[in-house]
């Protein structure tokens, strides 16, 4: 099914925390023989591969690239600085491994900065390859996407004020809590606290913004994400209380592309210390908590 030689090994700025180690071959998610830096590349290019029946990969082949979806306000995890134009992030780093994987560099690869609302129909129409931005594998999403993961997981949180009395969830009676137009995080306060007033936008550094000048109470979305903004700002926000669901993090791919999933879960399932070092490049010194998980059968 497929023959990949050499594949993802990470070979990214922060030399010192590399762990790279000697070659074999056949698989996703394995190391260059080497563990040399290839022409800057964050990431060691596979060559070679070929994988029959994917609908996303011919595409990708067809195209000569690969079409990204992620997002770029959310620091730590998929964010685009404005002065310089560098993407960072442990999302942004996960889809750059899945690229190198499949053969493709950092210049083959386009991003396309998508809101929570409108990844499915991204998805669907084609618009992108994969998605990878603090994407929750749900039920919902299954029934018109396809999943390769989980990656991560994390859980819903409060980002309020630094001098907030809202210390949880059990606090929001009356107060105003803002959050992404189709996210999981929105819905759940909609479900499950109908004691609080919402606000939504596209996007949550929107609503950081409108917390910081005073306009709602408390943002709430993945941990993860609020610890982002916490720390670009710990003077005047802080992330409170207990985490209250549970968000599993997928890459979102075409609906019924199993080829690619399983690729892709392969990939995973084998660069366990490609996705640590991942995962200390960008979250280890943040405070959020991270083990990776096992793939599941979730498509
Ligand atoms: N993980 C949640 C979701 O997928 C919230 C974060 C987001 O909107 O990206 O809906």
């Amino acid at each position: 099914m497929r023959k990949s030689r050499i594949i993802a090994g990470l070979a990214v700025a922060s030399a010192a925390a590399l762990v790279l180690m000697g070659c074999s071959s056949g698989t996703p998610g394995e190391t260059a023989s080497s563990g040399a830096p290839v022409d800057a590349e964050p990431f060691v290019v596979s060559t070679d591969v070929t994988l029959t029946g994917s609908p996303t990969f011919d595409r990708i082949t067809k195209a000569g690239k690969v079409v990204v979806g992620v997002k770029e306000d959310q620091p730590g995890l998929g964010y685009l600085d404005p002065t310089t134009g560098e993407r960072t992030g442990f999302d942004v780093d996960i889809a750059r491994w899945v690229a190198a994987t499949l053969g493709y560099g950092e210049k083959d690869i386009e991003f396309k900065a998508i809101p929570s609302a409108n990844r499915e129909q991204s998805i669907i129409n084609g618009d992108i390859d994969y998605y990878v931005g603090t994407y929750s594998i749900t039920d919902k999403r299954l029934d018109q996407i396809s999943f390769a993961g989980p990656y991560f997981i994390t859980g819903q949180g409060l980002l309020v004020a630094a001098d907030s009395p809202i210390k949880g969830v059990d606090d929001l009676a009356g107060k105003n809590v803002c959050s992404a137009t189709g996210s999981t995080s929105i819905q759940r306060i909609k479900d499950d606290h109908p004691e609080a007033t919402t606000t939504e936008f596209d996007t949550y550094s929107q609503c950081v913004e409108q917390l910081k000048s005073g306009q709602v109470d408390a943002v709430t979305t993945d941990e993860a994400i609020l610890i982002g903004y916490a720390a670009q700002d710990p003077k005047n926000l802080k992330v409170v209380g207990d985490v209250f669901s549970e968000e599993r993090y997928g890459i979102g791919v075409q609906k019924g592309d199993t080829a690619f999933v399983d690729y892709i879960n392969t990939m995973l399932t084998d660069g366990g210390a490609i996705w640590e070092t991942i995962f200390q490049n960008n979250l280890g010194a943040s405070g959020v908590k991270g083990v990776q998980p096992k793939v599941d059968a979730a498509k």
